[in-house]
């Protein structure tokens, strides 16, 4: 009979530690070896609380007494839930993040299995014809049944893809009663004949030579590491370098990997993708429920998935025989999960590649400094698509001088001049202003007062249609006031221009094209993004009017001029990439202008038509602009020349935050001291953050900076114990950020 065991357990709790437990003697079966990486059963913390964990080690002995140690409730898996390398990966990055490992490991898991679920299919109700030959007639007059009894004389259906094709359990019903159809229950497919049957369904446009170039130094190389960066112009084709390389991939039978940053934003897509292969592909986003979570997961760790196409968290899929992973607009800021474990997905799936030893293709027209910086230096092989296919050519930009000109809600004439020009031609016109909202502010006439969130260090946004102040930084909400609060005035005015204002402005200038707004106040609900799109295609909107949201990836040929309305902001900024960031703005904004038949005109509007960098960006364009910001970055050591790590601390009383990170700094000091590293690492601060307040809370920051990654790794590592142990650190909440993206 076999003796219990100890094991060491990772949880999902915000504790840089892992607990012992003892695993009863009637759990453990044969094959010990595999204990690791299997989930079990605990309690945990005061009653009788269970929690989900996995199994991380089995040491001989415990510092703490052996009758101490509580016992595994249950062991959930038969084997380790994920495969080797992914498990070794998670790891990884749990040391690389300075993330406990416990809540990595859930974090990279659908939620039934957080939740202690079985990692096996459930079965599906299934639909199929008694008598596919049966008499139909007497359904003539009974239209949606006939339609269903039509769909399942093809095939067989599970319930969930009948209702998703507008079938009703009514009908269903109606047909079961007349003895057309039956049910019956099934586990879905895990066939792998996708593996090897005839995959391309769709003809594939002839490629340019730079397409294929791009295609070939890939496919060339399968079964092979290597990162490549394809920098390639909007509307190059590299979507269909993509579909190529799938092609080749899918064809060894080997299971591909889409990340992109937003799925609801690119349906077309998606659909292309669809079209083109004949092949099991599934979408792994936010919006599938937990069943649907877990069996995508399941598909592709058993191989029945030829493709996932998902966003940031779809890298921690497991597969069975992985060919390739592509990373599409790679510069997006939605690789960067932003809080509690803050991976980031491109770099992570990049290490992934490394590691299984398979090609990796990062895309955009806007490549992040990071990855370019890693192609002028070799380490990435550096592929450029530099022109748009057939006839569509790169637009034409201009600066608008603002200085002295009267404007219309932020409306220069020359811009109101220029879209009348476009819009009699029939074509249509998107505005670009990245502001939601009537006004940015509400202020008093008489004595200046601004309406400010009474949590945060910022102003309520003027919200007209729904008459209410809202904040974007802590989303408290306020009533509009009618009185000053200082002076009692009534004489409270907006000011500033939001896209609610601009839009009731532009109805106004332009009765007879119609024009439609793209924000998050709008496009909330389900689908209504979608049937925007639907809408802009078919024309029934001349004016496009929205934020970063229209920036992204799609495709509308009849647009021929974009505006931007205002961008100075980012020019004066103290964050350090927020010129990168209107650079990639500008670029796909305009990226949008002209990409079929028809010529672009892109303007931007400006108070400061002198300023260098706006200047490179109109007349020479992204990637002229992208190597001269780099020396720029160069010569100040800041990344990618540098590499940064944040320890955050917020509290409501500001100098307990600060205090925090003062210790903390101390820490660092005496560790660089020990190893002698001082000159070597540089540790900034504390400072405020940006927005020294919000929601309520006081916020500060500790820089931590070295040109080598690893120091700041091994001295994070080191300290972190010592941070854990600080009962100052119990105030407040802190956190660490590698390689942040946001200050
Ligand atoms: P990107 O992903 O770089 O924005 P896409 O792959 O979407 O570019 O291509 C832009 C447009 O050009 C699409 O309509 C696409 O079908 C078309 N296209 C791409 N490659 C070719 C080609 N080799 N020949 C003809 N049309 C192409
Ligand atoms: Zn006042
Ligand atoms: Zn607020």
């Amino acid at each position: 009979m076999a003796k219990e065991l100890i094991c060491r357990v990772a949880l999902a709790v915000p504790l840089h530690k892992q607990f012992d437990y003892l695993l009863p003697a009637h759990l453990i079966s044969e094959n010990q070896h595999s204990l690791i990486g299997r989930r079990v059963i605990v309690p945990f913390g005061g009653g009788y609380r269970k929690q989900v964990g996995v199994i991380t080690g089995l040491p001989e002995t415990s510092d703490y007494a052996i009758d101490k140690l509580k016992a595994i409730n249950d062991l959930l898996d038969h084997q380790p839930l994920l495969s080797d390398s992914l498990y070794q990966l998670l790891n990884w990055a749990s040391v690389y993040y300075q993330h406990p490992f416990g809540d990595v490991f859930q974090q990279a898991i659908p939620t039934l299995l957080r939740k202690g679920k079985p990692a096996t299919f459930n079965s599906k109700e299934y639909w199929q014809c008694i008598d596919k030959q049966m008499d139909t007639a007497p359904l003539s007059r009974a239209k949606k049944q006939l339609a269903a009894f039509d769909l399942l004389v093809k095939q067989d259906l599970p319930y969930e893809t009948l209702k998703q094709r507008g079938v009703s359990r009514t009908t269903l019903n109606s047909l079961q009663e007349k003895h057309y159809i039956r049910s019956y229950q099934q586990l879905p497919s895990t066939n792998l004949t996708w593996a090897e049957t005839t995959q391309t369904i769709e003809e594939t446009p002839q490629l340019s030579t730079e397409q294929a170039l791009a295609v070939t130094s890939v496919t060339q190389q399968l079964n092979h590491f290597k990162c490549y960066l394809l920098e390639g112009i909007t509307g190059s084709g590299k979507t269909e370098v993509y579909l190529n390389i799938l092609k080749a991939v899918l064809a060894e039978g080997q299971q591909a990997l889409v990340v992109v940053p937003e799925i609801g934003l690119t349906p077309q897509t998606i659909k292309r993708f669809q079209a083109r292969f004949d092949v099991p592909i599934y979408l792994k986003h936010s919006a599938l429920n937990e069943q649907q979570q877990l069996e995508t997961w399941l598909h592709a760790q058993q191989g029945s998935a030829a493709i996932i196409i998902g966003t940031r968290s779809a890298i921690f899929s497991d597969f069975k025989n992985l060919g390739v992973i592509i990373l599409d607009e790679e510069h997006d800021a939605s690789f960067k999960q932003q809080d509690s474990f803050r991976y980031h997905a491109r770099d992570f799936a990049i290490k992934r590649a490394s590691q299984l030893n398979i090609p990796i293709l990062l895309g955009s027209a806007t490549p992040a400094f990071e990855s370019l910086n890693n192609a002028l230096m070799g380490r990435y092989h550096h592929l450029q698509l530099t022109h748009r296919p057939g006839n569509a050519r790169p637009p034409k930009n201009d600066l608008i001088n603002l200085a002295g000109l009267p404007l219309k809600s932020g409306l220069s004439p020359q811009l109101i001049t220029l879209m009348q020009q476009h819009l009699a031609k029939n074509n249509q016109v998107i505005l670009f202003l990245n502001r939601r909202g009537y006004a940015p502010v509400l202020m008093c006439h008489e004595c200046g007062w601004l309406a400010k969130c009474q949590r945060c260090d910022a102003f309520y946004t003027y919200h007209k249609s729904a008459n209410y102040l809202h904040c974007h930084h802590c989303t408290a909400t306020h009533p509009v006031p009618e009185q000053c609060h200082d002076c009692g005035s009534t004489n409270l005015n907006s000011t500033g221009v939001g896209t609610e204002q601009l839009e009731e402005t532009l109805q106004q200038l332009f009765p007879d094209h119609p024009t439609v707004r793209i924000d998050r106040d709008n496009t909330r609900k389900k689908d209504s993004f979608n049937n925007y799109l639907n809408d802009i295609n078919s024309g029934k909107y001349k004016i496009l009017l929205g934020t970063q949201m229209l920036a992204k990836g799609h495709h509308f040929p009849d647009v021929t001029l974009v505006a931007l309305v205002d961008v100075d902001g980012a020019l004066f900024s103290n964050d350090f990439r927020a010129s990168e960031r209107l650079g990639q703005l500008f670029t796909q904004v305009a990226g949008r202008a002209g990409r079929a038949e028809k010529k672009g005109q892109v303007v931007l509007q400006t108070f400061h038509p002198e300023h260098n960098l706006l200047q490179e960006l109109v007349n020479n364009g992204y990637a002229d602009f992208s190597r001269s910001a780099l020396t720029e970055r160069r010569l100040a050591q800041l990344p990618p020349f540098s590499y940064q790590a944040l320890i955050r601390a917020e509290a409501l009383n500001a100098t307990q935050a600060e205090n925090f990170l003062k210790l903390c700094k101390q820490t660092l000091n005496q560790i660089a001291d020990n190893n002698k590293v001082s000159e070597r690492i540089l540790i900034l601060g504390p400072i405020p953050a940006s927005m020294e307040r919000r929601a309520g809370k006081y916020r500060f920051q500790l820089l931590i900076q070295s040109e080598q990654r690893v120091l700041v790794t091994k001295m994070l590592n080191t300290a972190l114990a010592h941070f854990d142990k600080m009962p100052e650190g119990r105030k407040v909440r802190w956190s660490i950020d590698v390689d942040p993206i946001d200050f």
